[in-house]
């Protein structure tokens, strides 16, 4: 018997096959590296000074739909209802709740249809994300870009833990990873989606922040230019 066939049929100790995760290729830092840019995204998502916040929010979220919607498109005819069952990032399930918050079973195609109009119907709804002079904010436009941000993130992870080999065989792994460095920034600068939310995908996280994000407060200071500048970012909301 070969060593390599002995090795092949060893099994766990209790037995139990090994979680059916597969290795994370989206890990290895040869596609971690890539971006299409190297810009100081840290700097990029701050509230200029000039700027409402809720404006701020608005065309930063609406920006990010695009993205994210252009990025799984590139992907959607492999995203089926037979290679995505449900709609899944890693070992996490996501579940779509109807109007009525009844719990709707659907494959990640359909996830991600239900996230996609109903967010387009969001950012075009004025009175929602008012865009003529003079209209204001509705009071609960905080709660509905965090909802938006949530389910944007959701498509993100889906498609990284679900869609990164065609992501690759495309070569469009450096957009997917600027995109999510400057997604990622944003809704933790202005703590749009709780980080248990987020938790699943804190090991790409972590590799492709680690030079951006810095941990939240502080900043690293290392690089960039306008030393100081980045005090300035109003703090209060
Ligand atoms: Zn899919």
């Amino acid at each position: 018997l070969s060593p390599l066939l002995g090795r092949k049929s060893k099994t766990k100790p209790n037995g139990k096959k090994p979680a059916p995760e597969e290795k994370k290729i989206y890990l290895e830092p040869e596609y971690t590296k890539s971006r299409i840019t190297d810009f100081e995204f840290k700097e990029l998502v701050m509230l200029p000074r000039e700027i409402d916040l809720n404006e701020w929010l608005a065309s930063n979220t609406t920006t990010f739909f695009h993205h994210i919607n252009l990025q799984y498109s590139t992907i959607s005819e492999f995203c089926t209802g037979e290679t995505c069952q449900t709609m899944a990032a890693c070992n996490t399930q996501y579940y779509w709740y109807d109007e009525r918050g009844k719990k709707v079973k659907c494959t990640a195609p359909q996830y991600v249809d239900f996230v996609m109009s109903s967010v387009q119907k969001l950012v075009t709804d004025e009175d929602v994300f008012p865009t003529k002079y003079g209209r204001d904010f509705p009071p609960s436009f905080e709660a509905l870009v965090k909802k938006v941000c949530r389910y944007l993130f959701h498509v993100l992870a889906h498609i990284y833990s679900s869609h990164f080999k065609e992501t690759l065989a495309l070569e469009l792994h450096g957009h997917l990873n600027t995109l999510y460095v400057h997604f990622i920034l944003f809704v933790r600068e202005f703590n749009l989606v709780d980080s248990k939310e987020t938790a699943v995908m804190d090991d790409l996280t972590g590799v492709l922040c680690s030079s951006a994000c810095a941990g939240g407060g502080g900043g690293n200071g290392a690089s960039g230019g306008g030393a100081g500048g980045a005090q300035n970012h109003v703090k209060e909301r």
